[in-house]
């Protein structure tokens, strides 16, 4: 039995996230004869011929399992169109984990009372006959969307910090994608295998990113400082224009220096963002520094952006209003994939909560919260500070918890070069007799085996899954009142307003 996903045209946005969760998957086609032993779950994403409809029901009435979606929805069910600004996961569901996700889309509602809610918040739902999961969404078209809007974040007080961001929570549809798999495979009695999406077995890793904009020399040695008596290599951002002492950082032991910028602007042409990060290269050049990585101001992101970093050979770049709380992914746009990695992260700085009145130690709670948090879902964590903002006793405290929890330190750099190699295998799984055996070419990259109740991740071989101690599945709690972080804010406005004179300053 092939442990292998088939999708009938793999669109850029399900490359993204197929590479994301790293299944084995292929493209096939619904003129051949499709059998179950051939593919663990096949997904459909467009809408197809009456005859090529019939192989489908084949497939499903010999016990396959199928995904529906994008286009494909019309085919299967009655439905209307919807606008939805964002969706809720319900609790007690195989998706309950998921919470929030940002649509700002029209979705297909099925109007057909012969369907079976998987999870009513999410719209996700069953049909008669067969195992099969309908997400009544565009995923193709929602990955690939580049729009951007400020978005609060859930914490436990009042006020929430807000950032401008990816409209689309592209993370968290990765997630309902990667969960959805895993239901249909179980609903086989298969289990579920992919590539592990972290270097690591037992341990997250901690990524920590810092932005240099108008840092004094005295607030970046305290930072490093901090770095290294904690072991801590950070990836420095540098600002190259407000920053005349660029040697100091050339001779910072054991960690990663990158760009962040010259003028501390994105513009919206390739010859301006070119020029002005070639410069930012120079500077850096005649300090000896030799940067591989870029990560935007304000986190903002387009198409003339990447070119330029393309241009220049950058290896990888980070902006949030890209996508954030998310695996890396190579951008798609105009029909091509760039070169340039895409690693998102958790976009809220404390510049952000100190802007939404939190006090010291709701500053340090609201970090550890998302690191604990990602440590339960095993999301590698990667979170970003200024040191100009100081505060450096709460980066103190956060590195002692990593430290002293289960976490692996890794720069952007060593990550994005392991993610790389990861990218370009095209693992094989297969399954029988309680067997899986493995086969892709990389020994720094491990899988994860969940069956219904349990996983394990583990190395490449020939595994038995009855001889393997499987971990339980933990189950993450989602808080009741998240819904709250959609409410509107006046003060939404008014850091819109702020964010908006703020990069009128720097033109
Ligand atoms: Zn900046």
């Amino acid at each position: 039995m092939n442990l292998r996903i088939g999708i009938d045209n793999c669109k850029p946005g399900w490359e993204i996230i197929l590479k994301q969760i790293g299944v084995s998957y292929t493209l096939f086609s619904l003129s051949d004869k499709i059998l179950p032993e051939e593919f663990s779950v096949i997904i459909i994403t467009e809408s197809h011929t009456l005859e090529e409809n019939n192989e489908i029901r084949k497939f499903l009435n010999a016990g396959g399992a199928v995904l529906f979606s994008d286009d494909s929805i019309s085919n299967i069910s009655s439905c209307r169109t919807k606008k939805v600004h964002y969706l809720c996961s319900q609790e007690k569901t195989p998706f309950s984990e998921v919470g929030l996700v940002d649509i700002f889309s029209t979705i297909d509602i099925s109007t057909s009372k012969e369907i079976d809610q998987v999870d009513k918040g999410l719209k996700i739902f069953s049909m008669e006959p067969g195992i099969n999961l309908v997400l009544p969404y565009d995923i193709n078209e929602l990955i690939l969307n580049t729009a951007s809007r400020r978005k609060k974040f859930y914490a436990d007080r009042k006020e929430l910090p807000s950032e401008i961001i990816s409209q689309v929570s592209k993370g968290k549809l990765r997630k309902i994608v990667a969960l959805s798999l895993e239901y249909l495979h179980q609903k086989r009695d298969l289990p579920f295998v992919h590539l592990w999406h972290q270097p690591f077995v037992d341990k997250n890793i901690f990524i920590f990113r810092l932005d240099t904009d108008f840092c004094s020399q005295k607030d970046a040695d305290e930072m490093y400082k901090i770095c290294r008596k904690n072991n801590i290599s950070a990836t420095w951002f540098l600002d190259t224009d407000s920053d005349n002492k660029l040697k100091n950082y050339a001779s910072m032991e054991d960690q990663e220096l990158a760009i962040h910028c010259d003028k501390h602007f994105v513009y919206n042409n390739f010859e301006d963002n070119y020029d002005n990060i070639q410069k930012a290269n120079n500077k850096l050049k005649s300090c000896g520094i030799n940067a591989i990585g870029f990560a935007a101001p304000f986190g903002d992101w387009n198409p003339s952006l990447d070119k330029a970093l393309q241009k220049l050979d950058f290896k990888y770049s980070s902006e949030f209003a890209l996508n954030y709380d998310d695996l890396p992914f190579f951008p798609n746009y105009n029909n091509k994939f760039s070169d340039v990695l895409q690693i998102p992260i958790h976009p809220i700085s404390l510049g952000r909560l100190h802007r939404s009145h939190f006090t010291e130690d709701e500053m340090l709670q609201y970090f550890l919260g998302i690191i604990k948090e990602k440590a339960i879902s095993g999301d590698p964590v990667i979170i970003y500070h200024h040191p100009h903002h100081k505060h450096f006793d709460i980066f103190d405290k956060i590195f002692q918890y990593v430290n002293h929890e289960n976490f692996e330190n890794m720069s952007m750099k060593d990550f994005s070069k392991w993610w790389k190699q990861r990218y370009l295998l095209q693992p094989v799984f297969k399954y029988s007799d309680k067997r899986i055996s493995t086969e892709y070419n990389s020994d720094n990259t491990f899988i994860k085996i969940s069956t219904e109740e349990s996983y394990i991740i583990t190395k490449k071989g020939d595994i038995n899954i009855d001889k393997i101690n499987l971990k339980f599945h933990s189950n993450p709690t989602i808080q009741k009142d998240l819904q709250r972080a959609r409410k509107f804010h006046w003060r939404d406005i008014l850091y819109d307003i702020e964010t908006k004179k703020g990069k009128k300053s720097f033109r």
